[in-house]
């Protein structure tokens, strides 16, 4: 059986622990490798690792890491293709999803490879006479990433490539549900030239992650996951007194008014709800139909769904793949099995969809599901599914929609779909969440602006990547000087003025 393990002070390292867990091909259902789960010891021996290679990381070049980061970019530009198969194997995504990800990593290299005009402070000449009073921007020290596994590439980027272009050293902490992709990423970085240990990954689960988080020597944690782990993570990293981002869970709505092109809407619907089989944070989940566009809005999007071709990634026709694991498929199930006696009605069910001839009978597939009627309350609508499965809400009035969009305890992204330019600006004004689109579904902003979603989609107060990325992995220290002439000074007790 292949093993995964860790990657500490610029090599592979074999877990120890004598804990593994197994990997799979979610689209044959069949195991590929296992992974080695860290013990603490291993953990604690990635951040010393961290730790020394700090020390020299924070005092090199600020054209010197730019360049290194410019390095990785052009590898993992030439080998995006290699990566995406890579995810594809273990998560099951299809092919040009996977390079979608990819692409959208590698945006996050690009923006750090910008640092330098980043990581510039201020300068005041003459605050007081003879004063000049400035601020830099220092790395923290080591820092860790914790990474779910519906992104395995553009979340470890997200927060590996501001990390390391600030100054820090780094410790991935991947999903142990497709752990290989973060290997190749070190095997990028050190082919770029990341000095040994810089980088590390550290395989494993909770302990691993615990460990992380209770570590002196460990300065910040970024974190993406479902909720409950999120705010575990948050409450945790906070109180050994650790910085802190912890994004969470999601139940994105997309609003649609009666005046828009319900045609287009419909294929955003269906793209954003099940591109990578729903598990996408930025999935849209439930789409809240107000007033005359329901009946024409569900009937558009129930016809799109028969002619999704569902199927593995191995097969180039394959639009949507499998789920990641057999419970998170069986999981799926359960909500269609129980949602018309809550009041709900399946317009399309994902468990009669014809699957494509290249489908293992053994892989975790579920077609795309659409029901009607939905209201909160019901556990279609309450929970984060994470599948192939989209509610409609139907509302008959635009402050309603609003209130059920705001009313809902997370708050990642949420989109409206009119032709109606003064709605629209209403709602970007009123709706309570962290990313909106306008006639966008999935508002994942580029990486120059930050991600980050409001209420229980994010505990900190850090968005992730970009602007905020280089303010969550650098401190700031304000300096005043005085350089005089002659040497003469005496005591005086008052407070100082700036005059
Ligand atoms: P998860 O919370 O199960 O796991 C995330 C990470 O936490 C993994 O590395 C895992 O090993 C670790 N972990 C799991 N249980 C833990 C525990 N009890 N204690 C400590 N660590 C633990 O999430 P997942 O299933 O891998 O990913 C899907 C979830 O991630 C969804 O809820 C999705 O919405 C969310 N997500 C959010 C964003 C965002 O930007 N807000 C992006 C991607 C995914």
């Amino acid at each position: 059986m292949r093993r995964i393990d860790h990657f500490i002070a610029g090599k592979q390292v074999t877990s120890g622990s004598g804990r593994v867990t197994p990997v799979f091909d979610p689209a044959t259902g069949k195991q590929t490798a296992e992974v080695g789960l860290a013990s603490t010891d291993e953990v604690d021996l990635a951040i010393a690792t961290a730790k020394e290679a700090f020390a020299s990381w924070r005092h090199t070049s600020l054209s010197r890491r730019t360049e290194v980061m410019f390095g990785f970019r052009q590898i993992l530009d030439a080998r995006r293709s290699e990566l995406a198969a890579a995810i594809s194997a273990e998560h099951g995504k299809v092919l040009g999803d996977a390079a979608g990800e990819v692409a959208r990593g590698l945006d996050n290299v690009e923006f750090a490879c910008g640092i330098a005009s980043q990581l510039k402070g201020g300068y005041t000449e003459q605050a007081s006479t003879g004063i000049d009073v400035y601020s830099v921007r220092q790395p923290l020290g080591v820092v860790v990433g914790i990474t779910p596994f519906n992104f395995p590439v553009m979340v470890p980027l997200w927060m590996l490539a501001g990390a390391i272009a600030c100054g820090n050293s780094f410790v991935l902490k991947p999903s142990e549900k497709d752990p290989s992709p973060s290997l190749l990423l070190a095997e990028m970085l050190a082919e770029a030239g990341l000095p040994d240990g810089v980088f590390n990954v550290v395989q494993g689960d909770k302990v691993a992650v615990d460990r992380l988080l209770e570590h002196p020597d460990v300065a910040a944690a970024s974190f993406v996951g479902s909720t409950p782990v999120a705010r575990h993570v948050y409450e945790r990293g906070t109180s050994f007194g650790k910085r802190v981002q912890a994004l969470g869970g999601a139940k994105n709505h997309m609003v649609v008014l009666p005046d828009a092109d319900l045609d287009a809407a419909a294929d955003a619907a269906v793209s954003a709800a099940y591109g990578s089989a729903g598990e996408r944070c930025m999935a849209v989940s439930v789409v809240v139909a107000v007033g005359t566009s329901a009946d024409p809005l569900v009937t558009a999007i129930a016809e799109r769904l028969p002619s999704l071709a569902i199927g593995p990634a191995t097969d180039p026709a394959s639009e949507m793949g499998p789920l990641i694991s057999r419970q998170q498929r069986d999981r799926v199930v359960g909500y269609l099995e129980d949602v018309e006696q809550e009041g709900g009605r399946i317009v399309v069910d994902g468990r009669a969809h014809e699957l494509s001839s290249s489908v293992d009978a053994d892989g975790f597939f579920v077609g795309a599901s659409l029901v009607d009627g939905v209201r909160p309350g019901m556990r279609v609508y309450d929970d984060e599914i994470f599948g192939p499965v989209l509610s409609v809400v139907r509302c008959e009035t635009y402050d309603e929609a609003l209130a059920l969009v705001n009313a809902n305890p997370y708050g990642n992204g949420a989109a409206i779909f009119t032709r109606d330019g003064g709605a629209a600006r209403r709602f970007q004004v009123e709706v309570e969440c962290g990313m909106v689109g306008v006639n966008v579904p999935i508002p994942v902003p580029v990486a120059y602006y930050s991600f980050g979603g409001w209420k229980s989609s994010l505990f900190g107060d850090a968005h992730m990547y970009g602007p905020s990325g280089v303010d969550f992995y650098t401190r700031t220290k304000v300096l005043t000087t005085r350089w005089p002439r002659a040497l003469t000074s005496d005591v005086d007790l008052s407070f100082p003025t700036a005059r």
